[in-house]
């Protein structure tokens, strides 16, 4: 096997070692199970994960999150539901670990109480795709409370109908001065006209990798990404259950083993059940489009892209991108 330092010269191995540093262990936490919106295609509500008993004392909330700290968790990714609607929960969380927020964007998280918490707002297109599986067009809401923040940045989930648009998106997310990370759509519902198809998703790479080029400080993306998410390929092996690596630990009982990340969970907000994965719990994964566990595939298989250069140096731009999201090193 080849050794980093043999592959990389000096300037990537600055950036190989910044980042091999960060020994990032992050888990999940659905805040609440209610949300201010109901999206054809939650994740959270077609697969019933909402159905547990919220914990609504605060401060076994707090007990709760000082465990998961003593657990090693150092980044606590907050999702719901829409977890805004808990400020209190949010609070607790930012108080005791590096954390980060999963919003609709509708309503604002005061700035003056969590001045650098980073803030991913989802949005599922433009105004029209919104307004059909989200019920409105939400940017019109969060882009007025995020604009110009330095911690926030667009979750822009593509969906088929996206293919040859998302320009105008993107441009729109510039202009009001946000950033954007891309991710796939997984139609959990089966809204008609909005599953994958494969020269769709041909066609989204090309697109992807053009935006990317074109708007260099907006997207934060990179190309190997796009590869693997339209592909489901990494180093001829096919993304999937045997592969996820984002499943909760215990709950794994693959066999042979998988690499995985290190003490994962999702936890439920009845602060007890876990749910299988990151995403939806009866999603079937032969058709997962995760962007954040095609992203984790990458970075938990450090040692197959040591295989050359050019591998190297994509396994490390997938890594920063990651680190960029949820605040480990600057934009
Ligand atoms: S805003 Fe998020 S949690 Fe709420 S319904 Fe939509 S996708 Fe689900
Ligand atoms: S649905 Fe996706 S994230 Fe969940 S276990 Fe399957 S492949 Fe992994």
């Amino acid at each position: 096997m080849k050794t980093v330092s043999s592959l990389l010269d000096k300037d990537w191995q600055a950036r190989y070692k910044r980042i091999a540093t960060l020994n990032i262990r992050s888990s999940i936490y659905d805040v609440t199970n209610r949300c201010n919106l109901r999206c054809k295609g939650c994740f959270f509500f077609s697969s019933g994960e909402h159905e547990v008993t919220e914990e609504m004392d605060i401060r076994k909330w707090e007990n709760f999150i000082d465990k998961e700290k003593e657990r090693g968790v150092n980044l606590a990714i907050l999702i719901g539901g829409e977890p805004t609607l808990c400020m209190d929960r949010i609070e607790a969380f930012y108080k005791r670990l590096p954390s980060y927020c999963a919003t609709n964007g509708l309503i604002k998280i005061p700035r003056e109480k969590f001045p650098d918490l980073m803030v991913g707002i989802s949005l599922w297109g433009g105004s029209a795709d919104e307004k059909v599986l989200r019920g409105r067009d939400t940017f019109a809401i969060s882009s007025k409370n995020y604009a110009g923040d330095p911690c926030t940045y667009y979750l822009y989930t593509i969906t088929p109908r996206q293919v040859g648009k998302i320009e105008p998106v993107i441009k729109r997310i510039a202009d009001v001065g946000l950033k954007v990370h891309l991710q796939l759509l997984s139609n959990d519902e089966g809204v008609d006209g909005f599953s994958w198809h494969k020269s769709e998703l041909k066609d989204l790479r090309r697109e992807m990798d053009e935006m990317l080029d074109k708007y260099p400080q907006t997207v934060i993306s990179s190309k190997y990404y796009h590869e693997v998410i339209t592909t489901g390929k990494m180093m001829g092996r096919s993304f999937g259950w045997k592969e996820c690596p984002s499943v909760t630990e215990s709950l794994d009982n693959r066999k042979p083993p998988t690499r995985r990340l290190i003490h994962f969970s999702r936890w439920a907000a009845d602060l007890q059940t876990v749910h299988r994965c990151c995403t939806s719990a009866t999603r079937d994964c032969s058709t997962c489009k995760d962007g954040a566990a095609h992203m984790s595939w990458i970075m938990v298989n450090k040692r197959e892209h040591l295989r050359s250069t050019k591998d190297l140096q994509n396994w490390i731009e997938v890594y920063e991108m990651f680190a960029k999201l949820y605040r480990f090193i600057p934009w």
